[in-house]
């Protein structure tokens, strides 16, 4: 028995379900960006096409073209953009990328004049992020351009990219959303999209044509501070290895950073930085960490987390032993509250889940 990643493709396919139906009449496509946030490109869109989606974002082309061989009817849109000298990748795969620049908005117009390819792209306006997109100073020119016909290929979708979508106080959302508004009026006649996860529980002004989810979809909480709406979509546990006494004073793992103040029981658990699982949820005397679930009680982290192994604190978990299994994500353990242990976020502990795991897809 080894560390196990489950993966529950009935969990993600429910999670898009619902964030459709929060959407009403826009579209909800899927983020599988970063190997669906970990939890495995090709099944996550396996699935999701399956039950009728039809528009997937990716960030890099090598993720577009692992898409495209799962679905070959999606509209695929590489959200990195045009990379520069790699547009004959994208053409023959019909990835559409996310053209963020005039220089991008050039080099892919020649790219398809040259090889008459249909060529269908996203455009970024940058509204605030000051990341990716076009800023508002050359809006204008864009918008021209595709006036005159001269782009040679189709705009299929508008978009920009919400700052703090999270942080539904944040006066920045209302600027952004003022500021796509004029966006749109400068490309009519284009589908718009504007949110992200977190950006759809903002409310229907910022759901436009298309919402974009990622976090939500892999079960992390859209909507920080309420009860996470979304069903758990990854689960992770590992056994123990060795359960051994400790009395006052004994100290655990490298460096000792850890002691016991009274006697307990410390488990060894087959899991660590290796399998992904963050060196930064080490706990330190008084400090406090990562946890798991033994026997249905949480457990702490205590010493440093090491490539292989880590140390739980069970002498709460009457009767824990050699074999027993610790969840490390799942049940009140969600990725939100993992992220938080280790001074992270949800989204580096699943972009993060180690390839050496045993894993297995249920629900597909
Ligand atoms: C990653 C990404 C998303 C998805 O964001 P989540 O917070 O994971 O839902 C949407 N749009 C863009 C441009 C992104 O980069």
């Amino acid at each position: 028995m080894s560390a196990e990643l489950v993966i529950d493709r009935g969990a993600l396919v429910a999670n898009r379900r619902r964030l459709a139906r929060l959407v009403g009449s826009a579209e909800c496509a899927a983020v599988v960006k970063a190997d669906a946030y970990g939890t495995g490109l090709e099944g996550a869109v396996r699935a999701l096409a399956a039950d009728g989606c039809r528009t997937f974002f990716v960030a890099h082309v090598s993720e577009g073209i692992r898409a495209r061989e799962v679905d070959p009817r999606a509209a695929i849109y590489v959200l990195n953009g045009l990379v520069p000298g790699t547009a004959g990748d994208y053409g023959p795969w019909r990835l559409r990328p996310v053209l963020g620049s005039l220089e991008e908005l050039a080099d892919w117009s020649d790219y398809v004049h040259a090889t008459e390819l249909p060529g269908e792209a996203a455009l970024h306006v940058d509204t605030g992020m000051n990341r990716l997109g076009l800023s508002p100073d050359v809006w204008g020119e864009a918008a021209a351009r595709r006036r005159d016909n001269t782009l040679g290929f189709e705009i299929t979708l508008l978009m920009s990219h919400l700052v703090s979508a999270e942080e539904p106080e944040n006066p920045i959302n209302a600027r952004q959303i003022a500021a796509f508004r004029e966006a749109r009026a400068l490309f009519p006649g284009i589908k718009a999209s504007l949110s992200n996860s977190a950006g759809i529980f903002l409310g229907p002004d910022v759901h436009h044509d298309l919402v974009r989810p990622g976090y939500a979809l892999y079960g992390g909480n859209p909507a920080p501070g309420h009860e996470n709406p979304m069903a758990p979509v990854v689960r992770l546990a590992a056994p123990l290895l060795q359960v051994r006494d400790v009395r006052a004073g004994d100290r655990v793992g490298y460096n000792g950073i850890w002691t016991a103040e009274r006697p307990g029981r410390i488990a060894t658990v087959h899991l660590g930085y290796a399998d992904g699982f963050p060196r930064s949820g080490s706990a330190a005397t008084g400090e406090r960490g990562a946890e798991a679930i033994v026997r249905g009680v949480l457990c702490p982290v205590v010493g440093r987390i090491s490539m292989d192994l880590l140390a739980l604190d069970v002498t709460g978990a009457e009767g824990a032993r050699r074999g027993d299994e610790a969840v490390f994500i799942g049940g009140e353990l969600d990725v939100d509250r993992v992220g938080g242990n280790a001074g992270t976020i949800g989204y580096e502990i699943l972009t993060s889940l180690g390839r050496r795991h045993s894993r297995r897809e249920i629900g597909a």
